[in-house]
């Protein structure tokens, strides 16, 4: 089974140089990488997996924060994650603003289970998200495209405003060509094109309604907002063991 196999990819730390910098929206930056060990060889991962990177210089002592991958194993030559700023965040504030392609970092991984398993979850898949909580979620959708995935794809994913958007033009792209249903919301704008609020129990149920048979959930974002996206669903019928989440908290 898949997320058995995952665990056995650990390494120790390894150094990952920085090679592209791209500002997605103003407060998020995807950060490319390669292994500066392996002659820039990409190492394995599962989509939905992250990395654990350990800061020595920031302070007396090492500082450890985990990044998701956004980019997919299919992608080859390409490993990313994206960091948004948090405010008066310690980390992402020095990731965002002053890391520089040629840089250093040290990260342990890929870790996690937060993947698509087809030999446990369900044929249809639903993603829920709040902000950069969709990060997992760019890889695994990616990833399922890239590899024929013949189920169907859903997204309700909340940001701030239009100038939150990350990942914005994979979406649409997804979207526009029919491999995703997306469905978006802006929590702090009023916009022609978008929902309006944050991710409620009433929109989850308005959205994943026709969604509820043959389909697993995955939600990442605030605990609230994915503790009651499962309540919701398993009100509305939905087997628990077909919830999955992922905390960005530590
Ligand atoms: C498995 C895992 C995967 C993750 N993947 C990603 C990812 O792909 N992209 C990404 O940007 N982050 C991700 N995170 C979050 C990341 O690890 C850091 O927690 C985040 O960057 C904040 O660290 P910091 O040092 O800047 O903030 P800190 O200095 O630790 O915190 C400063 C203040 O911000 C608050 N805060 C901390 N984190 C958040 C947050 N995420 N949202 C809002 N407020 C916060 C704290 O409560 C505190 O008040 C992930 C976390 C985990 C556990």
């Amino acid at each position: 089974m898949l997320l058995q196999k995952l665990e056995k990819r650990k390494r120790g730390w390894m150094p990952l140089r920085v090679t592209k910098l791209v500002h997605e929206t103003h407060d998020t930056l995807r950060i490319h990488l390669e292994d500066a060990d392996e002659q820039g060889r990409q190492f394995d991962y599962h989509a939905g997996q992250y990395l654990t990177f350990r800061f020595d210089a920031l302070s007396e002592k090492p500082v450890v924060r985990s990044y998701t991958l956004s980019s997919s194993p299919e992608q080859t030559g390409e490993v990313a994650f994206t960091v948004k700023e948090v405010a008066d965040g310690f980390v992402s504030t020095h990731l965002v603003r002053e890391l520089k392609v040629g840089d250093v970092l040290k990260a342990r991984g890929p870790i996690g289970k937060f993947c698509f398993d087809d030999e446990i979850h369900r044929e249809n898949r639903f993603m829920i998200a709040a902000g950069s909580g969709v990060t997992p979620f760019l890889s695994m959708i990616r990833s399922a495209i890239a590899s024929g995935f013949k189920g169907r794809l859903g997204l309700l994913v909340a940001y701030r405003t239009d100038q939150d958007l990350i990942g914005w033009e994979e979406l649409l792209e997804w979207k526009t060509s029919g491999a995703l249903d997306l469905y978006c919301s802006l929590s702090r704008q009023s916009k022609t094109g978008f929902l309006e609020g944050r991710i409620t129990p009433e929109l989850v149920s308005s959205i994943c309604k026709t969604w509820l048979d043959n389909t697993t959930f995955f939600t990442c974002g605030p605990e609230q907002m994915m503790y009651s996206a499962k309540e919701t669903l398993v009100a509305a019928g939905l087997d628990p063991a077909q919830f999955e989440m992922e905390s960005f908290g530590s």
